[in-house]
């Protein structure tokens, strides 16, 4: 079974399984690899590695950073990094800070649209993990504000929505090095979500990525149709970039998206993670 999923969330932040549960749901659909990449967060890769073992399923640690990016949604995927590393546990100190005064912001956005919902109710929600968007949705469905989560997002959580907080946000190269430097492998998440409808535009925010130490595109992405996935293929080919993907799985948060499914073609297999690994390992045995 070469089956792998590169872009997993858990309730470390807006997924609704726990790394365990997400663990053994892949070890349950046969999937020989998952990456359990959370938003600016590390705090589910110990427990997943721990099941993983447990159940024989390789966990790849992982993150996925939200960068500053004017035109569009930008995030970029570390995968391999060293979860001990001190600069890159320090610098996700920072960014949660800066999470918890924009979820102040956001509260106080709601409440001057008529929606009342308080900071503890979201938590409650979160749980354990990081507080998101998603948190709120969910306990705007719950206390009858909207119909469901999407139906949150459209009205009010949406980028330029009526609630809507900027995120603190490191740079892409400022996260590319801080991956580097925890020994990561940084990687495009979605990038249709670029917001980039022009190819020869991506392909100079590509170029300007690769200077920076970008190594990957997630073509195999669920939201991309054959025309987008050919079009990021051809982009990564030509910057000698790796082709990755994975199904961007949230649980009941998305809950059209099923682990490891989302790209028919089953792409990519398990020879990508050996590629990362040797990438890795040489970045950490040093020049
Ligand atoms: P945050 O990091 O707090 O800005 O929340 C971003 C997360 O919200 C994304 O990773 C998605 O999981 C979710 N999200 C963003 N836009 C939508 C949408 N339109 N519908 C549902 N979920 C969304
Ligand atoms: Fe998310
Ligand atoms: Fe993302
Ligand atoms: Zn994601």
């Amino acid at each position: 079974m070469n089956v792998i999923d590169l872009h997993v969330h858990t309730t470390a932040s807006d997924g609704t399984m726990s790394p365990a549960e997400v663990v053994r749901y892949a070890k349950e659909k046969g999937l020989r690899a998952i990456a359990i990449t959370d938003h600016d967060t590390i705090e589910g890769i110990k427990e997943g590695l721990q099941e993983g073992n447990k159940l024989g399923l390789e966990v790849i640690p992982g993150v996925e950073l939200s960068v500053d990016y004017p035109n569009g949604t930008m995030h970029l995927l570390g995968y391999l990094i060293d979860i001990y590393c001190s600069a890159f546990v320090e610098k996700l100190a920072v960014l949660q800070q800066a999470r918890s005064e924009r979820n102040q912001k956001m509260i106080e956005k709601l409440r001057g649209v008529g929606v009342e919902i308080d900071l503890a109710e979201v938590a409650a929600i979160a749980e354990e993990g990081q507080i998101g968007r998603p948190h709120f949705a969910q306990t705007m469905v719950n206390k009858g504000y909207v119909q469901n989560i999407p139906d949150a997002f459209d009205r009010y959580l949406r980028k330029g929505g009526p609630a809507y907080v900027e995120k603190f946000k490191l740079s892409p190269e400022e996260a590319i090095n801080l991956i580097r430097t925890a020994g990561g492998v940084t990687v495009l998440a979605h990038p249709f979500t670029l917001n980039q409808p022009q190819p020869h535009e991506f392909d100079a925010v590509i170029g300007k990525l690769k200077q920076q130490g970008l190594e990957g595109i997630e073509v195999h992405c669920p939201k991309h149709s054959e025309g987008q996935k050919k079009f990021y293929r051809d982009v990564a080919q030509k910057y000698g970039l790796l082709i990755t993907g994975g199904s961007d799985f949230h649980g009941l948060t998305k809950a059209d998206v099923d682990l490891g499914e989302g790209y028919g073609d089953r792409e990519p297999t398990y020879t990508i993670v050996e590629d990362m690994k040797n990438r890795s390992e040489t970045r950490r045995k040093g020049p």
